[in-house]
């Protein structure tokens, strides 16, 4: 899996972490689901480690703001939109801030990480927008280990709960990487490691999300997030985490470079800029 865009996109390719710069932009605050390993005071845990919280942003001042950090940052590539929430369960944000910086920006690359619920509804429209890396946080495949890991699934007006809410879910997941792969869209999977939950069952959803068309999986280690359901699982440890990816890498390619940033992370993966670009902290949405 290479290409020149992905060449230039410092997670996707683990070469071009150390010359190519991203930025989140902290547009989305809001989500449509409830997973047990999260606390909304802090951003996505699908993309960050619990305990950092981000300012938010309206469309117009994250193109302001990445004009800044643009004239600052010029080996800038990518842009971001990973949270603090889901991507598309704050679509017209979402959507407003891709047009924005788009059409003064048509080579910027665009990025998006979200839990997959809405990807049907919104794949064709990301694709679009010009949207050509999207990260799906996967963590099963069976709606039974689903039930364990997920509270509410807020859908289409309803809300589901145990197995009835993570087989939507999962349906969606699948549908959406299996679209977006389809129609050239590299696809990245976050799974968030947790032990005795999913740790087992990880292989089979690399699997899965490989014959979707996924091009990468990242296996994350669960770190407990005060104030949520699993506050008082233990930690995976890296040296867990790298056994799996071990046994996932004949699989397909796995991310070891992941540095679970923040949704307003700014400049090389290593050194996150964020405190020297940040305008105001507003009251996160629960
Ligand atoms: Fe939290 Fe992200 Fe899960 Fe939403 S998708 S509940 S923001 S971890
Ligand atoms: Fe890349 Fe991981 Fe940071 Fe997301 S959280 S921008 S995948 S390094």
């Amino acid at each position: 899996m290479s290409s020149v865009l992905t060449d230039k996109h410092p997670c996707f390719s683990a070469q071009a972490q150390h010359q190519y710069a991203r930025m989140h932009l902290p547009v989305a605050p809001r989500c449509n689901i409830s997973c047990n390993y999260c606390s909304r005071k802090f951003d996505c845990v699908n993309e960050s480690r619990p305990g950092v919280t981000s300012e938010i942003l309206s469309p117009q001042e994250a193109r302001e703001k990445f004009e800044q950090v643009k004239a600052a940052i010029p080996n800038l590539s990518v842009i971001g939109i990973a949270g603090p929430g889901d991507a598309l369960a704050n679509w017209e944000e979402t959507r407003k801030t891709i047009e924005l910086i788009k059409q003064e920006n048509p080579e910027i690359l665009v990025c998006l990480s979200t839990n997959g619920l809405l990807l049907p509804e919104y794949a064709p429209e990301l694709i679009k927008l010009g949207v050509r890396h999207v990260t799906v946080t996967v963590n099963c495949i069976d709606p039974v280990v689903g039930a364990q890991i997920y509270g509410t699934i807020n859908y289409e007006g309803k809300r589901y709960m145990g197995v009835e809410g993570s087989k939507i879910l999962i349906h969606n997941q699948q549908e959406g990487i299996m679209y977006l792969a389809g129609h050239g869209v590299s696809v990245k999977v976050n799974i968030v490691m947790m032990k005795i939950v999913n740790d087992w069952h990880i292989p089979e959803v690399v699997k899965r999300v490989k014959e979707l068309g996924a091009c990468m999986t990242n296996i994350m280690p669960f770190i407990p997030a005060p104030g949520s359901v699993f506050s008082g699982l233990p930690q995976t440890s890296m040296n867990e985490v790298a056994a799996v990816r071990s046994v996932c890498a004949g699989e397909v390619k796995q991310m070891t470079h992941c540095r679970q940033c923040r949704a307003d992370a700014i400049g090389l993966l290593g050194q996150d800029r964020s405190s020297e670009f940040r305008r105001r902290l507003r009251e996160t949405e629960p």
